[in-house]
């Protein structure tokens, strides 16, 4: 497992950046900055879904980019900035908690420091992956342009420790999951993960 850096938002949960000060429920809809979080159009079940897997609401909701087996969203995307306006990297986010929980396992395994190794030797794969993180920072520009944002600095990171690194397999599989066929390592950590919704719906 690679230690844990205290940087905000790689791969980490909405819920471990600095709470914006924008109240969650009672400000009014007006109230809402330009530069937020538009009013989401996310089905009120899937946002109680959501709710349930990650123990608090979801801010900078703005879909279902992945759903499990089980029927419960397992991926979400994120508005690529908080309501204040400051930027938040990691637009797809896994909330399945045993889906995180299984992933963990892999992590400590040792999976992303062999992965890490191979980054090194094999120009095929780093190609492949620098594709991933180009293809990451697209999709998010987009989310940020849909969402009347501006979009964030072209020298921010994408997520997971890509395109050179491999730090995190939950943000790497969140993006496998919303956009099949773009990640080599999220595909591989996928391919390595038990059926974690085979005991019913996850939460
Ligand atoms: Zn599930």
């Amino acid at each position: 497992m690679d230690s844990p850096e205290p940087k905000p938002a790689e791969g980490a949960p909405p819920s471990d950046v600095p709470d914006s000060g924008v109240p969650e429920s009672d400000a009014p809809p007006s109230d809402v900055p330009d530069s937020g979080v538009p009013e989401t159009d996310v089905p009120e079940g899937d946002v109680e879904a959501v709710r349930r897997q990650l123990g608090r609401p979801p801010r900078g909701l703005r879909g279902v980019a992945h759903r499990c087996p089980c029927g419960n969203p397992d991926v979400v995307e994120t508005a690529p900035r908080l309501p204040d306006g400051s930027p938040f990297p990691t637009l797809y986010y896994l909330t399945c908690p045993r889906a995180a929980s299984a992933i963990g396992t892999l992590e400590g395994s040792g999976l992303m420091r062999e992965m890490q190794a191979r980054l090194a030797d094999d120009p095929e794969l780093a190609a492949s992956y620098q594709a991933a993180h180009d293809d990451y920072v697209a999709r998010r520009d987009k989310a940020a342009e849909d969402a009347g944002m501006e979009p964030l600095p072209r020298d921010m990171q994408s997520t997971g420790g890509m395109p050179s690194r491999v730090k995190c397999l939950h943000a790497l599989v969140a993006h496998e999951l919303a956009a099949p066929g773009t990640n080599p390592f999220g595909r591989e950590a996928l391919d390595a993960l038990p059926d974690w919704w085979s005991d019913g719906p996850c939460v």
